[in-house]
């Protein structure tokens, strides 16, 4: 049976593993972490550093396909890559969504809503781009930003400086604050025929900067959603993509949709695809990138994703195990650093039964969230 090369050995390559096994191939990742998440249920090839290139070499012949679930791999590795076995997404896929900058000139150039950014090389540049955007406006690092680290707010004139030096290394993109009524995300999988699917338009609540919540589907009118899919597709179709992508949009106080950025990759704000659906994200994305057809996104129930994060939740999985109606999943990660994502948890309520907030926090349990104030920060 062929073999599927992951390159990352975090949750995403273990729950892309798994979904491998399932239809019956293997999976090789390629790791820094020999007893990661991923390196757990698939052979790995452990690096020091995923710019070196024999273990590249060794890892690439030894597969027949490869795909990412770790995004910040160099170019010239990147290139390796390719130059040895089909890689999917692309690498020019990969490089787009490694940098903020060419993620969203690409995105304008392809016609697709965003809030609009600058360029910000030195502190003249945000001069420039604080008076364009006015206040407040956010600042980010153009790479490796995740989890709404690399990116600062800036209020007023005298927050610029220190927001400039802190957010190091340069170059830094500008960009309006959005007043979004909610933010939604859509997972989109294409194969190397162009077939398009769409997974129905999940809604996004993050705390501290983190995604907390998913809720599918989004509470958003049916135009908007079907509108969110499209664009989903669009940007899909745009960037040629073999496998699965998550598109992060906000809804604007107009109704109208601004995207954010884009994940080539199976994506957090789609774990509840692998309860809810009868084809979850995962083996989506297998299917896309080993050239297999791609069944409809179809879902048969409403559901809603939890994220455990760090030691607090995870002190909660004994809990977690015994309360019904709680799909658990563990990423198995030996330390619950603080802000780290350590699993996550599904509850499903039949198709169109996605109650209302307080429906929403009584089905999760021990997992409700304290009232405000009473989490410690
Ligand atoms: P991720 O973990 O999703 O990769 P990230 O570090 O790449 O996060 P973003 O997704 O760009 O960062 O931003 C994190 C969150 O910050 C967004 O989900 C949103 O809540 C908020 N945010 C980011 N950009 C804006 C904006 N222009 N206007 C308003 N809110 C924003
Ligand atoms: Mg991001
Ligand atoms: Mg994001």
């Amino acid at each position: 049976n062929s073999v599927l090369g992951i390159v990352g050995g975090g949750q995403l390559g273990r729950m892309s593993a798994i979904a491998a096994a399932r239809l019956g191939f293997r999976a090789h990742i390629l790791t820094s972490q020999a007893d990661g998440p991923a390196a757990q249920v698939a052979h790995a090839v452990t690096v020091g550093a995923y710019d070196d290139h024999d273990a590249l070499r060794r890892f690439a012949n030894a597969v027949d396909v490869v795909t990412f679930e770790f995004e910040n791999i160099s170019a010239d590795g990147l290139d390796l890559l390719s130059s040895l076995r089909p890689v999917h997404p692309s690498g020019r896929i990969l490089r787009i969504s490694q940098d903020r900058i060419a993620e969203k000139t690409f995105l304008q150039d392809a016609g697709i809503p965003i809030a609009p950014f600058h360029l910000v090389e030195n502190e003249a540049d945000l001069q420039v781009a604080a008076t364009r955007l006015g206040y407040p406006f956010i600042l980010k690092t153009t790479r490796l930003g995740y989890d709404g680290k690399g990116q600062a707010r800036i209020h007023a004139p005298e927050d610029l400086s220190a927001a400039f030096s802190r957010l190091a290394p340069h170059p830094l993109v500008a960009e309006g604050m959005v007043d979004f009524a909610c933010e939604v995300s859509v997972m989109v999988a294409r194969n190397a025929t162009g077939g398009t699917v769409t997974f129905d338009t999940t809604e996004n609540r993050h705390r501290n900067g983190i995604l907390d919540l998913s809720l599918a589907p989004a509470r958003i009118s049916d135009g908007l959603a079907q509108r969110a899919r499209e664009l989903a597709g669009e940007i899909a179709r745009a960037l040629d993509l073999t496998g699965i992508m998550g598109v992060e949009m906000f809804v604007d106080r107009d109704g109208d949709l601004l995207v954010n950025e884009i994940a080539p990759r199976p994506h957090n704000s789609g774990h509840w695809t692998m309860n809810a659906c009868p084809v979850d994200q995962f083996e989506m994305h297998v299917r896309a990138v080993t050239g297999l057809p791609l069944p409809p996104a179809t879902r048969h129930s409403d559901a809603v994703m939890k994220n455990l994060i760090g030691p607090d939740d995870m002190a909660l999985w004994p809990r977690i195990m015994a309360a019904p109606g709680l799909l658990a999943h563990h990423y198995g990660k030996a330390e619950a650093r603080p802000g780290r994502k350590m699993g996550h948890v599904n509850v499903l309520f039949p198709y169109g039964g996605l109650p209302g907030e307080f429906g929403v926090e009584a089905a999760l349990g021990p997992l409700a969230t304290p009232a405000d104030g009473a989490d410690g920060d």
